[in-house]
């Protein structure tokens, strides 16, 4: 029997910070943390090449535990299978081309602006800062999985600052916000990691602060802050998130939820703080997952649910092609099928999100035409160097 979604998890007897603490000394200090039947594997069930420890907050292991264990779908999203895990060759580490694209600490500048030859802004553009490589659980097809959760003594292949340390310098944040107010057809950050909000407090400050202090002299318009703390673990959340994501003008907060499960009271609670406190606009991203959310009942009940807590539906991806993440991967074909029968029993303010293929090489998000609209031929595309690729 399905668990009832609205169920109330009881709050843990931690403290916010116990919470936050435990998560960060599971990821450096290697420990393994004991849960009754489930029981996490710490470093010794990382990916082969390093990333992505099995370590998740006490919260999270709660909730698998409520809904369905390791095999069910929280369990599945954040228990290591090895086996599946480790099946592929270790090709596709950054299919996304990041690590090319980062061109100040952390910042990865694939979405460009350009000025004119009279040097005013002819278009703006878009970067996206890394500035931790720490999360509050650890997603098994998490995209950036060759730097995220890589304990201090795994050498990273990654040139990636954040594959590198765990935080940026006093002296590389510098560096970011003169790039940034040096660069005026920048006018959007999107703050990542890893989870910026696990970080602490003074250093999201800092960050936080400044790029607040940008959008005031007119050098930055739009933040968005990308996290899972609220599903990863909610009771990590402190006053002073919201107070201090309230400092920026208009913050969009960009959580990743992927099946109804997530969207707990304790999580619904922290997200509407963040609308009422923060005054945040939430958007919510979702990874379409084999065996976790590739129905139509399960993606339309977390759309309604979203769209019911004033939360609005943003992208549902197709998942990377990491060699790690494989066995998560929805056929393109039965994907797209499936797109179009969820799109037709979609509200309209649900159907705004787009079904997207971040397309490997670095080219970016591409929305997927709604063929039963327009009987798209979705038999083969070509890319953007005009080579032709078959659809499987
Ligand atoms: S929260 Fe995001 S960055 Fe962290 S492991 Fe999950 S997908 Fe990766």
């Amino acid at each position: 029997m399905e668990p009832n979604i609205q169920t109330n998890i009881h709050p843990l007897p931690q403290t916010a910070n116990q919470q936050m603490s435990a998560t960060r000394t599971l990821v450096l200090n290697s420990s393994v943390c004991k849960a009754d039947d489930i029981k996490l594997r710490g470093l010794s069930a990382m990916l082969p090449h390093g990333g992505l420890p099995e370590a998740v907050s006490p919260y999270m292991v709660e909730l698998i535990r409520r809904t369905g264990g390791i095999h069910g779908p929280l369990g599945k999203q954040f228990i290591a299978q090895p086996e599946k895990e480790g099946r592929y060759s270790k090709i596709g580490m950054d299919p996304l081309n990041e690590d090319h694209h980062e061109i100040a600490p952390g910042v990865v500048y694939k979405y460009r602006g350009k000025l004119d030859k009279n040097g005013n802004v002819a278009h703006f553009g878009r970067v996206l800062w890394t500035v931790t490589r720490l999360c509050a659980t650890y997603c098994r097809f998490c995209t950036r999985g060759r730097e995220i959760g890589l304990p201090p003594h795994v050498k990273s292949r990654s040139k990636a600052t954040i594959a590198n340390k765990f935080f940026l310098s006093d002296e590389e944040l510098e560096t970011v916000f003169k790039f940034l107010e040096n660069h005026k057809e920048i006018n959007e950050v999107i703050l990542s990691g890893g989870d910026p909000l696990t970080a602490p407090q003074p250093y999201l400050t800092k960050i936080i602060t400044r790029l607040a202090e940008l959008q005031q002299k007119g050098a930055l318009d739009i933040v968005r802050v990308g996290t899972r703390l609220p599903v990863h673990n909610p009771l990590a959340i402190q006053d002073w998130h919201y107070e201090l994501l309230s400092k920026l003008r208009n913050p969009y907060l960009m959580i990743h939820v992927n099946h109804p499960f997530e969207l707990t009271e304790e999580t619904l609670h922290v997200l509407n703080n963040f609308r009422k406190i923060s005054l945040a606009s939430i958007l919510s991203q979702t990874v379409l997952l084999k065996d976790v959310n590739d129905s139509v009942e399960t993606l339309n009940m977390l759309f309604v649910k979203l769209a019911r807590e004033g939360i609005r539906p943003y992208y549902v991806f197709q998942n990377d092609p990491v060699y790690w993440a494989k066995h998560f991967t929805v056929p393109f074909k039965r994907a797209i099928k499936l797109w179009g029968r969820l799109r037709a029993k979609l509200s309209g303010v649900v159907a705004t999100a787009r079904f997207v293929i971040d397309v490997p090489y670095g080219y970016g998000k591409v929305p997927v035409p709604e063929g039963a609209a327009w009987d798209v031929d979705y038999s083969h595309f070509y890319d953007f160097k005009k080579k032709m690729h078959l659809v499987k």
